[in-house]
């Protein structure tokens, strides 16, 4: 089995609906891909400087950096002029990495909603990830994503809600599960 960028088909790759286990999904591949050395790049949308979660710190034994875009400042403020600021700038960080070419995977947690709520512009971000290395592996996360995302994906999986703990009978977030 070859793991070469030579010989690799990289996928693009989409989990999206309104069901829980979009990003932990993504975190499998990361676990998954690191157990054959592969250099991986989460990068999360959405969630601040301070988020801290089992993820963070299990990456962090594995030497995979997961980093959060959200620089001190909230996501999803009253200000649009704000959101999109903290949306672009990370789109810049994702953009240096992809051209680095550091990555062989790259996890865009939550980018969806950047399109969503029209923080970053579709087509440019479309284009972005159309270029990218043949080899490199995406993987990006959210709600509602878009049809021309839907369309340039090769893998898409949509979570369909059944049942939450949280709707079903108010359970908190439970640490392992949910952080
Ligand atoms: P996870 O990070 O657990 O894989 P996700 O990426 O699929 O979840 P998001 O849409 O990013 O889901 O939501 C983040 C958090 O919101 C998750 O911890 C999830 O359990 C929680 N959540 C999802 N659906 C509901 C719901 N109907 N009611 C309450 N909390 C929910
Ligand atoms: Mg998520």
């Amino acid at each position: 089995m070859s793991t070469d960028r030579a010989t690799r088909k990289g996928l693009l790759l989409v989990n999206t609906g309104n069901g829980k286990g979009k990003s932990t999904a993504a975190l499998g591949i990361l676990v998954r891909a690191a157990g054959y050395k592969f250099s991986i790049g989460m990068f999360q949308f959405i969630k601040s400087a301070e988020t801290r979660y089992g993820e963070h710190i299990a990456a962090e034994e594995l030497g995979i950096d997961i980093v959060p875009l959200g620089d001190g400042f909230t996501w999803l403020s009253d200000n649009i002029e704000a959101d999109r600021a903290l949306a672009e700038k990370g789109w810049q960080r994702v953009q240096a990495v992809i051209e680095s070419e550091q990555f062989d995977i790259l996890i865009l947690d939550e980018l969806t909603y950047c399109i969503t709520y029209g923080w970053l512009d579709e087509t440019m971000v479309l284009d972005v990830l159309r270029n990218r290395p043949p080899w490199m592996h995406v993987v990006v996360t959210g709600r509602n994503a878009s049809p021309a995302l839907i369309e340039l994906a090769d893998l898409v999986t949509e979570m369909h809600l059944v049942k939450h703990p949280y709707r079903e009978k108010g359970i908190p977030a439970q640490p392992g599960i949910e952080l």
